[in-house]
């Protein structure tokens, strides 16, 4: 979770370069920006304003990852928050987050002398459940219809263009009303990665890992069938942890073997459901 509706230091800027095995995805989002980027002659042309990009797919493939390029790419600041940091028993507590955290983004962008801001809304499908469904009441309602409000209220002649990015991997669970045009019009698949794409992620991972001469990343790529760039990302952490354990100065091929089958293993603990 990103906490409340704040917005995020910048840690570390993140490109596109930083994800692997999105190739196809990052092209899409990129023609999308470069909507942004053109914004005279969008408007010359009378083309409706980008405003939302709506990224679906499985947990831990690089969506955050995504946004995050998107704001460097487009020279924004970047604003996050997560649906379920509008979910409060109050009513219009939600509704009210939702106001704050776009009168944020504008602020910070102007505080910050950037034209535009992206905010990233994790988990959407936590506040945008179909209205009058069964995770629907009353009050999801309400913030729903707020980012609604917001989203219709933005302008191509606003001081700051927002551009509100969401990341689901239920996009099946959503309200279709913030599907439709002027919405999140712009829908980016972001998929496991392939054999290809899972060593792409595992050289990004390695990057600055000291690997022994047995090491074969395309050999590891390929035992790692379903594993998302999060899963990789913690296998080459492990392996390097394990040869640290044997107090050695480089990663070997045993340490990534082992640390596949940790992986595996940690997913199964984690998906136990609460005591
Ligand atoms: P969630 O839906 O669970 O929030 P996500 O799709 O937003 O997941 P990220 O938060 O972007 O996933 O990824 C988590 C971490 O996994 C990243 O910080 C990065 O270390 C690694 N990772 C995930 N996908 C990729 C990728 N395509 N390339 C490189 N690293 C990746």
């Amino acid at each position: 979770g990103f906490g409340s509706a704040a917005p995020v230091p910048k840690k570390q800027e993140i490109d596109f370069d930083d994800i692997g095995g999105q190739g196809s995805a990052i092209k899409e989002l990129k023609e999308a920006l470069d909507f942004i980027k053109n914004q005279k002659e969008i408007q010359n042309l009378g083309i409706r304003p980008l405003k939302g990009i709506l990224m679906t797919g499985p947990p831990g493939t690089g969506k955050t990852l995504m946004a995050r390029a998107a704001a460097s790419y487009t020279d924004a600041v970047f604003v996050s928050a997560s649906g379920s940091d509008f979910v409060e028993m109050y009513a219009g507590v939600g509704a009210q987050r939702v106001r704050k955290l776009f009168k944020t983004a504008r602020e910070t962008a102007t505080k910050q002398k950037k034209r535009t801001a992206i905010i990233f809304i994790d988990e959407i499908e936590v506040l945008a459940a179909k209205r009058g469904s069964n995770s629907s009441h009353m009050e999801y309602d309400q913030t729903l219809n707020a980012l609604l409000v917001e989203m219709d209220g933005l302008k191509v002649d606003d001081n700051v263009r927002l551009l509100i990015m969401a990341a689901t991997n239920r996009v099946d669970m959503m309200d279709p009303a913030l599907l439709r045009p002027g919405r999140f019009d712009r829908q980016v698949k972001v998929d496991l990665p392939d054999k290809l794409g899972r060593l792409e992620i595992l050289k990004l991972h390695t990057r600055n890992k000291p690997l022994a001469e047995d090491v074969d990343l395309s050999q590891i790529a390929k035992e790692t069938f379903g594993f998302s760039g999060a899963h990789l990302e913690s296998l080459a952490n492990e392996a390097a942890i394990l040869a640290m354990r044997e107090g050695l100065k480089q990663i070997y091929y045993r340490h990534f073997h082992e640390a596949i089958d940790k992986v595996i293993m940690g997913e199964k603990l984690d998906r136990r459901p609460n005591p």
